[in-house]
């Protein structure tokens, strides 16, 4: 069966200093893990083929489809605030684009494809646990609605990584709006090549902000349109308990899209200081950072994009200073909007925040586990019986009861019907995460003996996560003690 992929590429198209034209590295045996055939299909691919020996060919990278125009691209970055000039590409490369179902352009890649130009000592390899880590937990954002890139394969590649320990390798296939990254900009900047960085601009633009264009200076409005993409992105995350891990410049996409999943996880007892990454001594990376670490990412956009601000230095910084002042209003708003949601409120008043940031501060101090009590609390949906019952989750539960009569006594003045307000909260407030535990349990399985059941199993459980399926409690339930996972690795 032919692999017949509709390529229309334009990245290929940009001048030859974006990337190095390379190809995938076949590897010894591949062996498909799982195809996404919902998200082929919306990429307008026959599933049948894809799964097909000789599709499988492709997603291993031991075939090149035709009008794929294989590319690793270039980027710089800064890497926990160190600035690194050339990073790139190292073990990943670029297919090709596709036009999807709605029209929408999207990168498919390979990631753990083979040494590169970029790879700087690396391998160019991938390790099966992550890649089944960025599977389950890309997935599981997107069912969530939050913007994302997406897997659309995984093969284990018959061949071992060398990292801690001899490792499975594997492939993911990554789909995605793009994968211009603030780090893209960087790579041009720090060359003060003025005219590669304006080229990019102008694909980003056409790209992710076509209306940009009639901006009465479109950069400015490119800056504008990725700061409010990563604001409301980032607020998303926040009320999902989702940490990153590795908010890094090459990790920021200029889409608005999540994307790099490395040592992420989603915490369960919710505190503001969590940080599962072994690599984060010093917790630049924690959940309640991330907003912080997003604007100053975007800063670093904006430096490079100064020369196309303004002829005047001055100038320059202070359109650059005007529009990353939007990013903390912008973000606050959406992550009101998101918390008013998560607690059954329709209408709008002045002390919702601080409601929130009530619950919040209480939750941290008794341990209350994140997603369980949002969706208990969604149950209760302001019935006071069932409302008491959830002080159980808090280990003082003195702590919750005054923060319980507070919202009670809120909701009496929101005009929803408590049924109404039950099915709103349901959608805001998922009934399963990818629990680290779980995913940590699904590679293991993997990794260990070969069984990819709990990895399938996991996958399907977070396919729709606000739906209520008693089948699949253990999947909502909070890990026991011994089953908490506490620190996540990169393992690149
Ligand atoms: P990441 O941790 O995915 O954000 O990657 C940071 C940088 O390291 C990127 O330039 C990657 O391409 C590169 N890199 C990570 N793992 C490898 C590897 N196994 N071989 C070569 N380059 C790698
Ligand atoms: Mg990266």
């Amino acid at each position: 069966m032919t692999i017949r992929i509709p390529f229309d590429n334009s990245y290929a198209r940009l001048p030859e200093g974006f990337f190095a034209r390379v190809g995938p590295v076949p590897v010894r045996a591949p062996r498909l893990i799982r195809l996404n055939e919902p998200l082929a299909r919306e990429l307008g691919l026959d599933p049948e083929a894809l799964s097909s020996p000789e599709g499988v060919a492709v997603l291993a990278g031991g075939e090149i489809a035709e009008g794929s125009e294989p590319l690793a691209a270039a980027y710089a970055g800064h890497q926990f605030g160190s600035f690194v000039p050339q990073l790139g590409d190292g073990r990943a490369v670029l297919l090709g684009e596709v036009l999807d179902r709605n029209g929408a352009r999207r990168d498919i890649q390979l990631k753990g494809s083979g040494k590169t130009p970029f790879s700087r000592g690396g391998d160019g390899r991938a390790a099966l646990g992550p890649v089944l880590r960025e599977y389950v937990v890309s997935e599981a954002m997107a069912a969530m609605g939050v913007p994302t890139t997406r897997a659309l394969a995984a093969v284990t590649t018959g061949e071992h990584v060398l990292r801690e320990d001899v490792l499975p390798g594997a492939v993911l296939t990554r789909v995605a709006a793009s994968h211009i990254r603030v780090g893209t900009f960087q790579f041009f900047a720090v060359r003060r090549d003025a005219e590669a960085l304006k080229r990019l601009a102008d694909h980003a633009i056409a790209r992710h902000d076509p209306a940009a264009a009639d901006a009465p200076n479109p950069y400015v409005a490119l800056l504008r349109g990725v700061a409010e993409r990563q604001a409301r992105l980032v607020a998303r995350w926040m009320s999902l308990g989702f940490i990153h891990g590795v908010m890094n410049t090459d990790n920021m996409t200029i889409s608005g899209e999540t994307i790099d999943y490395g040592p992420c996880a989603f915490m369960d007892a919710y505190h503001p200081d969590t940080v599962f990454s072994s690599i984060d001594q010093f917790g630049r990376y924690a959940y309640a950072n991330q907003p912080g670490i997003a604007l100053w990412n975007l800063a670093c956009l904006a430096e490079c994009l100064l020369p196309l601000f303004h002829e005047d230095g001055d100038a320059a910084v202070a359109i650059a200073q005007d529009v990353l002042a939007g990013f903390e209003p912008v973000h606050s708003e959406a992550h009101l909007a998101l918390f008013r949601a998560k607690l059954g409120l329709a209408s709008e008043e002045a002390d919702d925040r601080a409601l929130a940031e009530d619950l919040l501060n209480r939750m941290a101090a008794a341990g209350a586990d994140f997603t369980l009590f949002f969706r208990r609390l969604s149950d209760a949906a302001g019935n006071p019986v069932e409302t008491r019952s959830l002080r159980d989750l808090f280990s003082d539960p003195t702590a919750f009861d005054p923060w319980a009569d507070r919202w009670l006594e809120r909701l009496g003045r929101d005009p929803q019907a408590a049924e109404e307000r039950r099915a709103a909260m349901k959608r805001a407030n998922p009934a399963r995460i990818p629990r680290n535990h779980r995913v940590e349990e699904a590679i293991a399985a993997a990794v260990e003996r070969d069984d990819f059941a709990p990895f399938h199993a996991l996958v399907e459980a977070l396919q729709d996560p606000f739906a209520d399926d008693p089948a699949l409690a253990a999947y909502e339930a909070p890990p026991r003690t011994e089953e908490r996972v506490l620190q996540t690795f990169c393992g690149t």
